[in-house]
């Protein structure tokens, strides 16, 4: 291989390796103006979804930059320097390579960031969310189950219908679980360190059903054959 096209690849990957280090800075600064948004509004995850499509934006405008470099300069370059198919596809496949990088970095972060949002949540709402009730009837006291949805819980000494409703820590349902089974189920798949999980959370049904809905999503797991009604 010629000492041209030495250097060419020599710049393209020094090129590459200056885009990931940008595109790692961006998510490090990124973390803490978005939890800080989050905190000024109110801790509503709705703020997190505001502010993540621009961050998006950012870090795909660095692969389009390489994309249009590619373009522009180096398979141009490579030509002027007689460099065989192989060569070029080789070089080519670096650009796809790096599109999958930066989509597995966003991701990360977005997992990372929806979960720790979602601890956040827990340790404010969590103390909140009682584990009994007493009957409005009778007044004995009844086990809640451990959900954070509205529930009917009967009375075992009146048989009466109770409604328990977890008001603002419906988020928890809505919200916090879901987003806590994706980063376990996201951790396994990665080999990513594993965080803290609240072991209430972890008990209810929506946790497990998401657990399962994303091991299917990452393909992890075959789609169950529903039986015929
Ligand atoms: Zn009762």
């Amino acid at each position: 291989m010629s000492s041209e096209i030495q250097a060419l690849q020599a710049r393209w990957e020094a090129f590459h390796a200056k885009l990931k280090e940008r595109v790692r800075a961006i998510l490090e600064e990124a973390e803490p103006g978005c939890l800080a948004v989050f905190e000024q509004g109110g801790f509503d995850p709705f703020t997190l979804s505001n502010v993540l499509p621009a961050l998006k934006r950012r870090l795909f405008d660095l692969v389009e930059t390489a994309e249009n470099t590619w373009t522009t300069q180096m398979d141009p370059a490579l030509g002027r320097a007689a460099a065989g198919p192989e060569v070029v596809d080789r070089e080519y496949d670096k650009l796809q390579a790096l599109r999958a990088w930066t989509e597995a970095e966003l991701e990360a972060f977005e997992v990372r960031l929806h979960a720790t949002a979602s601890r956040i949540l827990w340790a404010r709402l969590g103390p909140t969310v009682p584990t009994r009730l007493n009957c409005t009837q009778c007044g004995s006291p009844m086990e809640l189950p451990v959900a954070f949805v509205v529930v009917s819980v009967h009375c075992p000494s009146c048989t009466s219908v109770n409604t328990f409703n977890p008001g603002p820590a419906a988020l928890l349902d809505s919200y916090a679980i879901r987003h806590l089974a994706h980063e376990e189920v996201w951790e396994i798949r990665t080999g990513a360190e594993p965080m803290p999980k609240p072991q209430r959370l972890r008990e209810t049904s929506t946790y497990q059903a998401e657990v399962e809905a994303w091991e299917r999503r990452y393909g992890m797991r075959d789609y169950p054959i529903r039986a015929p009604y």
